[in-house]
């Protein structure tokens, strides 16, 4: 864990990256903390990008109001190609410490984190992250802000797609959030009775899907639900539903959740997660630690070194998927 000397009176803080539910929540507890602390909080509009070119304002108190119960976050996020270059984040750097801006919370993924450790090797800005991604896919945290919110969103329209499933005797492939990881998808089907999960980590397969279904046929079961992590791009479900269809002769309906798992009111868990991570990572500042991260180990917080953070993955819980398989009898 790295530490700095310096004593820092203004801090900035900024979202980067895809948004999750609970970010609001967050910058909220960073600027409150840091005011009650006697620093001074500027808001870095939509990330890097806005490191880069100069969107950098004070909040008050009051610019925090009625934004816990909000989505998305305020303070805009967004993806920046310049940033990824040592002379962009020289840049970037020169126009913090033109604001006066002594030290950074970073709430983001883990390609942010990777930019807010280059920022610290490379000039010496220091930054704690925070971590805010609905995938929960960032290692050294149990928790991500964000992930409980979007795994009860998807599981809310699981129950709706359940009961027309169960009208109709249909077969549904329901197609959640998670490119790289099925942490959504194996929340969602052990919560909402799967009789199948398909993970990025490929955990199954069709052969084995079809097998199932045919058993629950043969069992009683009149509708069955698959869930899918979405694949390198989204419509993985329609792949499957042909393949399916090709080896069985079962024709499956197919609803593919999409942006709505990013977005909507953060549950009580997020707000909560996101208000102890965000004091927590002003603390960690006044303390003159840096370039770390704070996780989630059970209900404790932790601070996670970026670079072990930046340099493993963190892939679905394998037990929780066989699980579900067990309970979808
Ligand atoms: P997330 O933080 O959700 O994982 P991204 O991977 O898109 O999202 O990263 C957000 C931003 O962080 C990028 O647009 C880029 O500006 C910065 N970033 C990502 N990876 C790096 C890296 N290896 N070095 C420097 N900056 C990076």
């Amino acid at each position: 864990m790295a530490q700095f000397q310096k004593q820092i009176r203004r801090i900035g803080v900024f979202t980067s990256g895809g948004d999750a539910p609970g970010m609001n929540a967050a910058i909220r507890a960073v600027v409150r903390v840091g005011i009650a602390q006697k620093l001074e909080v500027y808001g870095i509009h939509a990330g890097y990008l806005g490191m880069l070119e100069n969107n950098i304002q004070p909040l008050q108190l009051r610019d925090m109001a009625n934004i816990i119960q909000r989505g998305g976050t305020v303070l805009k996020t967004a993806r920046s190609t310049e940033f990824m270059k040592p002379e962009g984040r020289e840049k970037a750097a020169q126009n913090l410490r033109a604001a006066g801006i002594d030290a950074l919370v970073c709430i983001g993924g883990d390609g942010s984190f990777r930019g807010a450790h280059a920022l610290w090797e490379e000039q010496q800005i220091p930054a704690v992250g925070v971590p805010g991604t609905i995938d929960n896919d960032i290692f050294g945290s149990d928790k991500t802000i964000g992930f409980d919110t979007a795994v009860n969103t998807a599981l809310d329209a699981i129950d709706r797609i359940r009961d027309t499933a169960a009208s109709h005797d249909r077969l549904f492939i329901v197609e959640v959030m998670g490119r790289n990881s099925g942490f959504i998808a194996s929340h969602v089907g052990l919560a909402g009775g799967a009789e199948e999960i398909f993970t990025p980590e490929g955990n199954t397969t069709v052969e084995k899907a079809v097998d199932r279904i045919k058993d629950a046929i043969s069992r009683g079961k009149t509708s069955s639900i698959l869930i899918t992590a979405e694949g390198q791009k989204p419509g993985r479900a329609y792949d499957l539903a042909d393949a399916i269809r090709k080896k069985s002769g079962m024709d499956a309906k197919v609803c593919i959740l999409g942006h709505q798992q990013r977005g909507g009111s953060p549950t009580a868990a997020d707000r909560i997660l996101a208000s102890r991570m965000g004091a927590a990572a002003v603390d960690a500042l006044l303390k003159g630690y840096c370039d770390i991260m704070i996780g989630t180990e059970g209900e404790r917080l932790v601070q996670v070194p970026l670079d072990l953070v930046a340099k493993h993955e963190r892939k679905t819980q394998i037990d929780l998927l066989s699980l579900a398989n067990i309970l979808a009898t």
